[in-house]
């Protein structure tokens, strides 16, 4: 049997956005799950709105998810002289024909009420071509239309036929003598041994002007698989509109990029058994074209936050502490040098955070009190909790235990607060929820005992002290 060989296309005039990225995903995938290879292609041809640095960020999506390709990449800019080999042989073989039409005279047509090209040159002599190029009349290249209809099998959107009426003549060469994307797209797609074209719906309608070029070319015709398109909450397209559409804004937001993969996988395509939290693995074994679905994909940023949860709880704190490590040192937390008693500090601070986490950012949007006293505390819980003397009160009590505690730990120190609640002949809670508030600023935190172990018995004395200090008297 033929080896599989997909590619990925993009055209490096932005940063890899979602888009691009789930055909990126699904093309490796298809590659990977039948050991096939999956090749990468800079369409790079718009010289003027592509980069370098597009492609090198493009580059570092790809790894970022997780995607390795085969081989080096080819770049569109490179391959000229090839593009014009082919052309010259359509030309040759009177597959094509060089048009002088200006671009006033398209636009008369078009006036006119015409949605395709009249095909006027198509019937000019060969010695009226030859006199139109010794005055140096610009022209581009058309390629003839035939008189066929198209018909092929998309692995997704099943049979499609177009009749040779509703194609025109249209262009393979600019008047600069560049390609356009139908003629190079062709050409490197068989020069690649490209035997599966999966790429987004929006491609669809190039494909049957692209069969008669292979056609034309005398060369085999790839198997297509269009993918939905992706949309956002209100049916319309995704853009920036919808939120972030970028892969490394992703990343910034503190996703995991083994999260971003799953979601995106499932953003068309569902596995057999309809499970929805995959790892790259598991995704390969079971990922088939047969799974794509016909209608469009539904972006939402909920699904994807819960995924990333399921993620997150089962990630290492090691992988958390290395992928948030930068951050630490930003923000002074730790040092590039630190002692091992710090990582596990920290470390501590992130299994006791995680199970929550939906992004590892939101390490820092609630866990600052492990670096930090809080400096200002929640309104909803201060009103709630500590809005009268009597907590105060109790907390002084709880305080003073606090000082002539046996030993530090979670167990201890949940005893003692028990134990004191009794005394005062209160709920325990009535000394959790404002020891949680001194502690941590906060209403809410994972369990207050272990936290209160963590930060350590001078951090948290000081915290309550203070708290003391500036919730009510009377
Ligand atoms: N460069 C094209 C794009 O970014 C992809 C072309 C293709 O896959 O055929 O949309």
């Amino acid at each position: 049997m033929q080896k599989i060989k997909v590619r990925f296309a993009p055209s490096p005039t932005g940063s890899l956005h979602l888009g691009g990225a789930r055909t990126a995903i699904y093309n490796y995938l298809y590659a990977r799950s039948n050991n096939g290879s999956f090749l990468l292609r800079i369409e790079d041809t718009d010289t003027k709105r592509s980069d370098m640095e597009n492609v090198e960020q493009i580059y570092r999506s790809l790894k970022w998810l997780g995607l390795d390709w085969d081989e080096e990449p080819i770049f569109q800019s490179n391959r000229a002289e090839i593009y014009k080999k082919y052309i010259e042989q359509l030309l040759k073989q009177d597959k094509a024909y060089k048009c002088f039409c200006t671009p006033e005279e398209i636009e008369e047509e078009r006036k006119s009420g015409a949605f395709q090209y009249s095909g006027k040159c198509r019937h000019l002599t060969k010695s009226e071509v030859d006199q139109k190029v010794s005055q140096n009349q610009n022209y581009v290249v058309r390629f003839k239309n035939p008189d066929k209809s198209i018909i092929f099998t998309d692995r997704v959107y099943g049979k499609i036929s177009v009749k040779s009426h509703e194609l025109d003549d249209f262009i393979i060469q600019r008047s600069d003598g560049s390609p356009t994307y139908q003629l190079a797209v062709v050409v490197d797609d068989f020069e690649m041994g490209i035997t599966h074209v999966i790429r987004g719906e929006d491609h669809l309608s190039n494909t049957p002007k692209q069969i008669n070029l292979y056609l034309a070319l005398e060369k085999p015709i790839p198997k297509f698989a269009h993918l939905p398109l992706l949309l956002g909450a209100d049916g319309k397209r995704l853009s920036k509109r919808h939120g972030a559409t970028g892969v490394d804004e992703y990343k910034a937001l503190g996703y995991p990029s083994a999260a971003v993969f799953n979601y995106l996988a499932l953003l068309g395509w569902a596995p057999k058994k309809g499970q929805e939290i995959l790892d790259k693995k598991s995704i390969i074994k079971q990922f088939s074209l047969n799974g794509i679905a016909k209608k469009s994909a539904v972006y939402d940023i909920k699904k994807l936050d819960w995924i990333s949860d399921k993620h997150i709880s089962v990630i290492s704190n090691d992988e958390i502490f290395e992928n948030l490590f930068p951050i630490f040192i930003k923000k002074g937390y730790i040092t590039e040098n630190h002692d091992n008693n710090r990582k596990k500090y920290i470390i501590s601070a992130i299994n006791l955070l995680k199970s929550r986490m939906k992004n590892y950012n939101q390490f820092f949007e609630w866990g600052d009190y492990f670096f930090k006293d809080p400096e200002v505390y929640d309104n909803n819980a201060s009103s709630k909790y500590w809005n009268n003397q009597e907590v105060t009160e109790n907390m002084t009590q709880l305080l003073n235990k606090f000082i002539n505690i046996q030993s530090w730990n979670q167990m201890e120190i949940e005893n003692l607060v028990r134990t004191t609640a009794t005394e005062l002949g209160c709920k325990a809670g009535y000394l959790i929820h404002p020891l949680r508030l001194a502690v941590t600023g906060q209403g809410v935190s994972p369990g207050i005992f272990e936290i209160v172990e963590l930060i350590g018995m001078k951090t948290v004395l000081k915290r309550i002290s203070k708290a003391i200090k500036i919730f009510p008297k009377e």
